[in-house]
């Protein structure tokens, strides 16, 4: 390991995995930091990591989140096809207020899908069920396999940061330097005064089950089920907003999932293997937040009209950058933001307005009054 580094990437889940890969593939010395190991703790080690579309009538995050999707699949079946299986994700009606929807959906579906009918969805082997999409190209990632294959070839440090300072152009993270630094710490955002961003922390759980039921496809209504592959069925899903997560879930954080997973498939032979729980992050407004992080302190107190609805010139940190709030798709976000920050920071493209966080700038300014 080297001292100096171009770009130091802080945090190893699924968003810090692929801004590093993009870094990388341009040429520079990237080095990634993460205080408990690779998708070893934060959203993507409890991640069921299925990667599928959003299907809705055409909103904004739908059409970003299926561009996402479609860069995914490319993404992880070209460079990682080892680490995602494409098993075909069926998209269930949720409840009565969806299924008035469903057809109206129909035509703002970008990605390729079939109608299912009764028949069919049973011979998938879901229960109860008279209608769902199935979209063929959606799949399901092993994310710690991925996360560690996508950083194979980048040099990696198990390292809590607990402070950040930038002295002569260099970031020093305790005895490495580097000029620029990624945040891509998930929910955890205490290095910076980020409020304006809002972050947000959502809990979920997932549970891998032994079972020899035949499932084909995998699945998704309230929560998600996966294919069975090599004997092994995921249920998980992000459902608690808890800062405690454990408190609200009583020691049993898959209980409820259980009980949804009973109504969709025949899942009396499922034996748990394994348990694993999680905090995935979202921002304020639900889209990704990737780009620069500006300088709320010299902000406020500059230009104090900002509270009131002035728009003065915006200042940034210098060469500091995010990616995070990936929300509940952040294996599906993560490669199209990946690639977005890495054009931004090295080749100075401009960031999508969509996922740019200045978006929530002023806006949280003038709420502060
Ligand atoms: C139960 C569950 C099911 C989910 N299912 C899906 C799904 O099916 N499909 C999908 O696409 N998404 C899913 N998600 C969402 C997805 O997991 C998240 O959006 C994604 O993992 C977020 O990745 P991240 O890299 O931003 O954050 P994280 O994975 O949380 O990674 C952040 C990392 O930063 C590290 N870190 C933080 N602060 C520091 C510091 N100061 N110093 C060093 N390291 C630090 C942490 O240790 C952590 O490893 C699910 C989430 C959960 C919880």
């Amino acid at each position: 390991m080297k001292k100096k580094y171009n770009t130091v990437v802080i945090g190893a889940g699924i968003a810090g995995c692929c801004s590093a890969y993009f870094l990388k593939e341009k040429g520079i010395d990237v080095l990634v930091v993460d205080r408990s190991g690779v998708s070893a703790t934060g959203g993507s080690s409890a991640a069921g990591a299925f990667i599928s579309p959003k299907i809705g009538k055409g909103s904004p995050l739908q059409t970003l989140t299926n561009e996402a999707f479609n860069f995914a699949v490319e993404f992880y079946s070209d460079r990682f096809h080892r680490y995602f299986t494409q098993t075909g994700v069926i998209r269930l009606l949720k409840d009565k207020v969806d299924a008035k929807k469903f057809m109206a959906y129909e035509k703002f579906n970008s990605a390729k899908r079939r109608v299912l009918n009764r028949d069919e969805l049973r011979e998938y082997g879901i229960k109860d069920e008279d209608i769902a999409f199935l979209f063929e190209e959606a799949g399901v990632c092993d994310a710690p396999h991925l996360c560690r294959a996508i950083i194979r070839y980048i040099d990696y440090l198990q390292y809590d940061v607990r402070e950040l300072k930038y002295i002569d152009g260099y970031w020093h993270i305790g005895s490495i330097e580097a000029q620029n630094i990624v945040l891509a710490t998930g929910y955890q955002n205490n290095l910076f005064d980020m409020r304006y961003m809002g972050v947000k922390g959502l809990w979920g759980s997932r549970g891998d089950y032994i079972s020899s039921l035949d499932l084909k496809v995998s699945m998704h209504k309230k929560i998600s089920i996966s294919s069975n592959i090599d004997g092994i069925i995921k249920i998980g899903a992000t459902h608690i907003k808890s800062k405690e997560p454990c408190i609200s879930c009583d020691g049993k954080p898959l209980k409820s999932l259980e009980k949804i997973a009973s109504t969709m498939v025949d899942s009396s032979d499922f034996r748990l293997k394994e348990t694993f729980c999680g905090m995935r992050s979202s921002s304020k407004d639900f889209f990704p937040l990737v780009g620069g992080v500006i300088d709320t302190k010299y902000m406020l107190e500059t230009y104090p009209k900002i509270l009131k609805g002035a728009k003065p010139p915006i200042k940034k940190i210098k060469n500091l950058y995010i990616c995070n709030g990936l929300g509940g798709r952040g294996f599906v976000f993560a490669p199209l933001m990946g690639k977005i920050l890495a054009d931004f920071i090295i080749d100075k493209r401009e960031i999508d307005s969509r996922v740019n966080p200045d978006r929530l700038f002023l806006k949280w300014c003038r709420k502060l009054v």
